[in-house]
């Protein structure tokens, strides 16, 4: 990918909010954007544009999701416009205020500001009642008394017409009565529906009068139990999106079948009416982003919740420790198109990388350690060494380390048996310890079952800062902590939840990785991090980037690896 653009990714400012930003485009434009110009061209809408992100809350969002907020909220800055925030609760046996809750939450953390436009379906259910009364009247919608699967059974396949429902030629006075004492709760749940009255032949099966209301004595998180009728999604959208003057309606590509419908509504209720465009909606490798699948990967217990940080939801990804930034860039470069497709997950560590690259402070973890005693350092003697904080950010300066006669480095950088090309410690071999010394390796120590337990080593004092005089070779450097002053800590490594590329392909639950969590209970930290809180993310010396998880305390700190310092998805492990 060219470095314009990725240069033109959106700015932030110090409030994490994305900002329009007039001399740099948001995004490098896309075919929704065209459509926009022309519309802007020709005067359609009076030149404003205004959009909506209309999320059902009946889950947590997903990096999906996120794609369609960039381009919601994106598109309404670019154009200096305006997004509203709509919940699409039509479906109260679904959803929950929870899910409301952590959705306001998840588009503000992503970086967007709805201002005061937080909308609900639900709100304006009075409106699509009347709307529902309006079609009756002219004769474009009836009561019908088919049972679900009678309607199904009634509707046709994709190469047979439907059948008219034996209802359909109700009177309008009959139609208006029967409806009213729906609401009114005189009938049963599932006995009747009111549908629209369209064209039953029609090669489009969603123009096959389609049920608008249905009967269901549910509760809903908003309203209660005011009603016992709920209009049905493809009736409710439309309309909701003219009552809030939405100019363009985006949404993803299953919903192009249904636009005969939503502009049918519309123009039989002669009503303002938006313009529905569809995109394609993102894919991943390795990821399941149905809200239903996710869901039983929640209820389940496959994850420890919605927020799991092996799971592709917003507040997933961010206890992961990504950055609102990476996301999206990501969502950037991925671009709008009109096609699916599936956008490989390396592109989102990418994205994550290079952003955390220049944000991340340095640090340094021995997440497996393995006792190194130096046994010509003095006893008691502690030095502090300079280390930078970050080499992408010199301004920011040092952080002190502390060194001492008792470290600890990783396990698996020692060898008893090195292969050919080991620069790491082994018998007799000499390594740096990065912002420190020399060490080489003298003795090592095993336990009765002939696991190395220590290591003695010796420094040189003329390498002080990690380099001598006489320029000799030593082309392995460690990382290391001081055992008196390292902080103990769990360190939780992730793998792919899913082994496949596509885990839609058969059951999805076969797919799942079984060691996708690997939980290190005596991981050692350098003494600066325990300033650190949640959230605070970090890189550690080889090792990759960590951010430390909400299930912290004060004396045990738990960091997540949020992603290695490489590309873990090409060629395995
Ligand atoms: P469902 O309808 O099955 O509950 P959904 O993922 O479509 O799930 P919605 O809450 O309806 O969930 O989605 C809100 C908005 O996000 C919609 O406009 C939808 O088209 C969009 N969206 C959902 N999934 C994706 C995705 N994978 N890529 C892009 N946009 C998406
Ligand atoms: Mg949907």
């Amino acid at each position: 990918m060219d470095k314009s653009e990725i240069t033109t990714a959106n700015k932030t400012d110090d409030a994490g909010l994305v900002q329009a930003n007039s001399s740099e485009k948001q995004g490098q434009g896309n075919f929704i954007h065209d459509i926009i110009d022309q519309d802007m061209a020709s005067g359609k809408y009076g030149g404003r544009v205004h959009t909506r992100f209309p999320p059902e809350p009946n889950g947590y969002l997903h990096i999906g999701h996120a794609k369609s907020i960039c381009l919601n909220f994106g598109t309404a800055l670019k154009y200096g416009g305006k997004c509203n925030l709509r919940f699409d609760d039509t479906n109260p046996t679904k959803e929950d205020v929870e899910y409301v809750e952590s959705i306001k939450e998840d588009v503000r953390w992503l970086g967007f500001d709805w201002e005061d436009r937080e909308f609900y379906a639900s709100d304006y259910y009075e409106q699509l009642y009347e709307c529902a009364i309006k079609l009756i009247e002219k004769g474009k919608a009836y009561v019908c008394d088919l049972s679900a699967e009678e309607i199904r059974e009634y509707r046709g396949t994709l190469t047979e017409p439907g059948r008219p429902s034996p209802y359909r030629n109700r009177s309008v006075e009959e139609n208006l009565d029967l409806f009213r004492r729906m609401r009114a709760g005189e009938f049963p749940d599932g006995s009747r529906t009111l549908r629209a009255k369209i064209d039953m032949a029609s090669p489009n099966i969603n123009m096959r009068d389609p049920v608008i209301y249905r009967i269901s004595r549910a509760h809903h998180h908003r309203t209660g139990d005011k009603w016992c009728i709920y209009p049905m999604y493809d009736f409710a959208h439309p309309i909701s999106d003219s009552i809030e003057r939405i100019t363009h309606s985006i949404c993803t590509l299953e919903f192009e079948d249904h636009r005969p419908l939503y502009d049918w509504f519309l123009d039989e209720l002669g009503a303002y009416h938006p313009q529905q465009i569809e995109f394609a909606r993102l894919n991943l490798t390795y990821t399941v982003m149905s809200k239903r699948k996710l869901l039983e990967l929640v209820k389940n217990g496959y994850v420890s919740g919605w927020d799991d940080p092996r799971m592709p939801t917003i507040s997933g990804l961010r206890r992961r420790g990504y950055t609102p930034e990476a996301i999206r860039n990501f969502c950037e470069r991925i671009g709008v198109a009109k096609a699916n497709s599936t956008v490989d997950i390396a592109l989102l560590e990418h994205c994550l990388r290079e952003d955390l690259n220049l944000r991340a402070p340095r640090a340094m973890a021995v997440l497996r350690p393995l006792k190194v005693v130096i046994d010509n350092y003095p006893e008691g003697q502690v030095e502090w060494f300079d280390a930078e904080i970050n080499p992408e950010k010199p301004e920011l300066g040092t952080r002190k380390i502390p060194f001492a006669k008792v470290i600890y480095v990783e396990q698996d950088d020692y060898s008893e048996d090195p292969p050919k090309g080991w620069f790491r410690l082994a018998p007799g071999k000499e390594v740096r310890l990065k912002y420190a010394y020399y060490i080489t390796c003298r003795e090592v120590v095993k336990n009765d079952a002939g696991q190395v337990v220590e290591l003695h080593c010796t420094y040189d004092p003329a390498s002080r800062g990690g380099w001598t005089e006489d320029g000799r070779k030593v082309r392995g450097t460690l990382h290391w902590v001081s055992a008196a002053h390292a902080i103990p800590a769990e360190v939780r490594l992730y793998d792919k939840l899913f082994t496949v590329e596509n885990p839609d392909e058969g059951d999805f639950r076969a797919n799942l990785n079984p060691d996708s969590l690997q939980i290190l209970p005596d991981a050692l930290l350098e003494p600066g991090l325990k300033e650190a809180k949640p959230g605070d993310c970090f890189q550690f010396l080889r090792q990759g980037y960590f951010c430390m998880d909400p299930d912290s305390t004060p004396d045990r700190p738990v960091f997540n690896r949020t992603v290695g310092l490489k590309d873990s998805f090409k060629g395995g492990k």
